[in-house]
């Protein structure tokens, strides 16, 4: 086992994996952008580094300083966390030259479903349905045209290299398709540096469901069940839960063996969850595999009583799953909120600042991950989410009951936050009923904005 991990993160998820650490006896080496200079969780850690400036760019996106404080700070592995560098195949490569392990799946696999193109072929290949659209990237306008006729409309232009929502385009018609293609991958190659754009089927109103994998590096895979994370703004995920309320059982257990199956196909090891989107008829189909641990990976550990972080260290060790499929238990119903500082009133824009007051809920069921504090200054420079409320209770509605009592006890000023949004959307019939798809927010926000 190793006896130094750096944690290659920051905020919520470094603390996260600073824990795990310390229930392990692991010591941890933290780093640090300016911007994040003396914030409390930095304390935890046994050591922790000055990496550069506040922009990730120019400190938790540098491969080189990192690994430096990993030598200097004597580290034998390291996590990556969420966002940054967790999905960079070439950071993984670099680690592992350098003797140091990096804590995630091997450099081959994070190649092969690196980018959503390739990812869809390995699917293919492995029997995982996809939605129907092109084999492989667009060569042009008119061949778009060809496969959309024979698709029907309405499509969606993704971008391969695509992530957290962006570079996506939906094409009724012809028109907005030639245009959108051109659009679409223009707009890839400003965001990341990939212009590689292909075609699916656009899914009406799908719900997102996604399986939890985890595997060691002696071929054993496991799934730990589905999540559901239909809850979704601009393709972001607000609430996330396990496990997905209405899903019929033998939905789920094909879906999940189809993810078990993926993994294995393409010689998978740690921790990846693999996406679908579920239409109205529960015919569900594979969009990408998130080759790293996820934010809304809690709900999962609460109803499977397994630590991810936990497992993906032990498995980065060469250790073995000390669990077969069969071991794993689904245990009552789970629910995540993410408490993000922003201005509902304000195009959900980011509503940095310092934290003057704080309370935060307790009780039966309740955790709260997150490394925020009373006078504790959010940073404007990285994602708005100041923590992640879970809930854990024998049925849905029970913790659905948990969740609102908890937000009610939830004291937080001196920023906005989405709390009164995720209160709105926990009272609402349609939520509570488990009929959320993944536009529904959006079609319901101004209307549910004007509740009490
Ligand atoms: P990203 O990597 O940017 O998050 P994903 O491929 O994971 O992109 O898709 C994000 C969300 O977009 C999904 O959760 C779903 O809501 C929606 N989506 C993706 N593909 C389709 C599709 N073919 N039809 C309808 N909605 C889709």
């Amino acid at each position: 086992m190793f006896q130094r991990i750096l944690v290659a993160n920051r905020g919520e998820i470094a603390l996260r994996i600073i824990r795990a650490c310390r229930e392990l006896g692991i010591e941890t080496v933290a780093v640090f952008s300016e911007a994040d200079r003396g914030a409390h969780y930095l304390s935890l850690a046994d050591e922790a580094y000055c990496i550069g400036s506040a922009q990730a760019v120019d400190s938790y996106l540098l491969i080189n300083r990192i690994i430096s404080a990993a030598e200097v700070g004597g580290a034998q592995a390291i996590h990556p966390g969420y966002g940054f560098l967790a999905e960079n195949a070439k950071f993984a490569e670099i680690c592992r030259e350098c003797d140091i392990e990096f804590i995630g799946p091997p450099v081959a696999a994070m190649n092969g479903l690196g980018d959503k193109v390739s990812s869809r072929i390995v699917a293919m290949k492995a029997n995982v349905p996809t939605v129907p659209g092109s084999e492989g990237l667009l060569k042009d306008e008119a061949e778009a045209v060809q496969i959309a006729s024979k698709i029907g409309y309405p499509v969606l232009i993704k971008a391969t290299a695509g992530g957290g929502g962006k570079g996506m385009r939906v094409a009724r018609n012809e028109q907005d398709l030639k245009i959108g293609v051109k659009q679409a991958s223009q707009e890839a190659e400003k965001a990341f540096k990939n212009a590689g754009v292909f075609l699916e089927k656009y899914v009406e109103n799908p719900r997102h469901v996604e399986v939890q994998l985890i595997g060691d590096q002696h071929g054993n895979v496991c799934h730990l069940w589905e999540r559901e994370c239909s809850t979704q703004r601009k393709h972001q995920k607000l609430i996330e839960e396990a496990p997905a309320p209405t899903l019929p059982d033998d939905v789920r257990n094909a879906m999940c063996e189809a993810a078990v199956r993926l993994a294995k196909s393409a010689g998978y090891y740690n921790a990846g969850t693999c996406e679908f989107i579920v239409d109205k008829d529960y015919n569900f189909y594979f969009i990408e595999v998130n080759a790293r641990i996820q934010v809304e990976h809690p709900v999962t550990e609460q109803i499977t009583g397994i630590d991810l972080i936990e497992s993906q260290i032990r498995v980065a060790a060469g250790e073995k799953l000390p669990f077969q499929q069969e071991d794993i238990k689904r245990n009552g119903h789970s629910i995540e909120v993410r408490i993000n500082a922003e201005d509902p009133d304000n195009e959900f824009r980011g509503s940095p600042g310092t934290i003057t007051k704080l309370r935060i809920p307790g009780g039966r069921g309740v955790r709260f991950d997150s490394h925020v504090h009373e006078g504790y200054k959010i940073p404007p420079y990285y994602d708005s989410m100041v923590g992640k409320l879970i809930v854990h209770r024998p049925t849905r509605e029970q913790a659905i009951a948990c969740m609102l009592r908890a937000l009610d006890e939830f004291v937080i000023e001196g920023v906005k936050t989405s709390i009164p949004l995720l209160r709105k959307i926990l009272r609402d019939p349609t939520f509570q009923a488990g009929q959320v798809d993944t536009r529904w927010l959006e079609r319901t926000l101004d209307e549910l904005m004007r509740r009490d």
